[in-house]
């Protein structure tokens, strides 16, 4: 199942697609034209997440271990 979107009038659809064969064959649903193109999933897209550093208050230790509260001053 992949999601497509027409480039002629831009409406996006699903379609199954088993084959290479099958994929060169959907066309756009409602307006029936062949120039359409694959969507990708927004999962992967722009993931990076805020707030994935350490915590607020925490000083910036990058020794690991060992640090006793001066590291940083
Ligand atoms: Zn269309």
């Amino acid at each position: 199942m992949y999601e497509y979107q027409c480039t002629a009038c831009e409406h996006r659809f699903e379609e199954l697609v088993a084959t290479a064969e099958a994929e060169a064959l959907v066309a756009c649903p409602q307006c029936g034209s062949p120039k359409i193109f694959k969507l990708f999933s927004s999962f992967s897209v722009g993931a990076a997440r805020p707030g994935s550093g350490r915590g607020p208050g925490l000083p910036p230790c990058a020794t690991g271990g060992g640090c006793s509260g001066n590291c940083h001053g």
